[in-house]
């Protein structure tokens, strides 16, 4: 009986765990996590900000027996270190555990800004359901809340944080919104629908040092408070933000989102490949046998760019659990491919990101800006097909974008009809994806 061990109990590690158990009924599943909460979505934290769920609306399971009634073991610890060729795993409890093939799926975690003040009350990323907690107690109405960071997951918070009311500030380094995603004209629409929305907006700035209460009223009166006895958080006062453009920012929260890493320090020395994240070959499988990675940890083939990437979303976690489960259990399949697909609403403009947005030296690019109607689309091809797209304000093109790029239609004519018109991209996916034996596609593709 084989023994499959999970180290990670996000979406990707109960994926493969579900999926395991749906192939091998008779086999041994353990999943190993380190969070204390059920396994849950991180994807649904701004929903649970916003108030619309509880905490258990993040939950991957409703059912508080599902796992035991799959009979997959759940163990709650933290993975220190792997022995690959010895078959092991340490964990923080002093336990080992052996296993006959082994999934990390313990996904990305917040990097931490080298900035002094960072350890102070009041700085939370916005990452785990503990995080979340944190930001409900200090995220009031009327609050003063300070976001470095305006990537994707920064986008996402602030529709959350804007609709509980507080006061907002965000500084982004980059020159721009989503400067990983974005172009400079999209990033551009980005930041002004922002601050027609009352956000205050920095880019082109660093947060260089976030201190508490210094030399202000409060900063005097929480020494007092301190000298009396009173907690940290209550006795500091404002957190005082200074940014590189001389500006200091008074907060009463900062959320640090900063970007993310795969979480895969216990790999050192353990002689499984990591690149930026863990390298995967198609099947998922690890330079050793019998070792597979899915899910924001690992590094897998990205068909429209031709290189590994992370791609650390959700949909591409979950597709990859399926394909490296299905594998452990000898089923030889394939990942497709990963593509960057990023379909993001920031305080309700809907912008998109897609493939190699950027475009490549070789390629051709379309481009149509109506800013007054705010709208952009920025159409990237190499030879006729198109490689990679941005979008602000076109909602009703956003599957046929997918679909293209993702599909790598071969466009023939229509990539000359787009190159003069981007906005017929409904009728070349339908002319081309169907002549391409892609009908069924496009109509995913359009329902999306
Ligand atoms: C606020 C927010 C909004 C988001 N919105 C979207 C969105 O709209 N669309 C989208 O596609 N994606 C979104 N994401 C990203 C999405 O959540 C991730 O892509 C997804 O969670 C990846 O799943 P995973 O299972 O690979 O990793 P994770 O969900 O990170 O799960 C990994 C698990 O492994 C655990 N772990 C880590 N190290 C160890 C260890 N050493 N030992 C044991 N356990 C360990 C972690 O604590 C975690 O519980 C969002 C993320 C956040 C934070």
């Amino acid at each position: 009986m084989t023994h499959h061990v999970i180290l990670g109990a996000g979406p990707a590690g109960v994926i493969a765990a579900e999926t395991l158990r749906k192939h091998a009924p008779a086999d041994t599943i353990t999943l190993v996590g380190d969070e204390p909460d059920a396994p849950y979505s991180r994807m649904a934290i701004p929903y649970l900000l916003i108030g619309n769920i509880e905490e258990q609306g993040t939950y991957l399971r409703k059912s508080a027996t599902h796992f035991d009634d799959l009979r997959i073991t759940q163990v709650k610890a933290k993975v220190t270190r792997v022995d690959a060729a010895g078959k092991t795993v340490h964990l923080d409890n002093g336990q080992s555990m052996a296993f006959d093939k082994l999934l990390i799926a313990t996904g990305s975690q917040p990097v931490r800004p080298p900035i002094a003040g960072m350890d102070l009350p009041g700085v939370h990323p916005c990452w785990t359901l503990e995080d979340a907690r944190a930001i409900q107690a200090l995220a009031k109405p009327g609050a003063r809340v300070l976001q470095m960071g305006a990537g994707f997951i920064g986008c996402i918070i602030m529709e959350a944080l804007a609709a509980r009311g507080v006061k907002l500030s965000v500084v982004e380094m980059g020159d721009r919104m989503v400067p990983r995603m974005m172009g400079p004209v999209a990033g551009g629409m980005i930041r002004d629908w922002c601050e027609a929305k009352g956000v205050q907006v920095f880019t082109g700035t660093k947060v260089e040092a976030i201190s508490q209460g210094a030399g202000s009223e409060k900063g005097l009166l929480g020494k007092l408070a301190s000298a009396v006895g009173l907690g940290s958080d209550e006795a500091g006062g404002p957190l005082q933000v200074r940014l590189s453009n001389g500006q200091t920012v008074e907060a009463d929260l900062v959320i640090s989102a900063t970007g993310v890493r795969p979480a895969i320090g216990f790999l050192k020395d353990s002689g499984i490949t990591c690149l930026q994240g863990v390298l995967t070959d198609q099947h998922l499988q690890t330079n050793v046998p019998g070792i597979y990675a899915a899910g924001d940890c690992a590094e897998a083939f990205d068909m429209v760019s031709g290189k590994t990437i992370v791609s650390a979303i959700q949909p591409n976690a979950a597709e990859q659990a399926r394909v490296a489960a299905l594998n452990m259990l000898g089923q030889k399949t394939e990942l497709k491919g990963v593509t960057q697909i990023n379909v993001l609403d920031t305080l309700g403009l809907i912008s998109t990101s897609f493939g190699n947005w950027e475009g490549v030296a070789d390629g051709q690019s379309a481009v149509l800006t109506d800013k007054a109607a705010g709208r952009h689309l920025s159409l990237q091809f190499k030879d006729d097909v198109m490689i990679g797209c941005n979008s602000v304000g076109w909602t009703e093109h956003v599957g046929v974008m997918r679909g293209l790029v993702e599909g790598q239609v071969r466009l023939g004519d229509w990539k000359d009809r787009l190159m003069h018109d981007p906005t017929k991209l409904v009728d070349a996916y339908l002319d081309c994806a169907q002549g391409q034996g892609r009908w069924s596609g496009a109509q995913d593709a359009r329902r999306r």
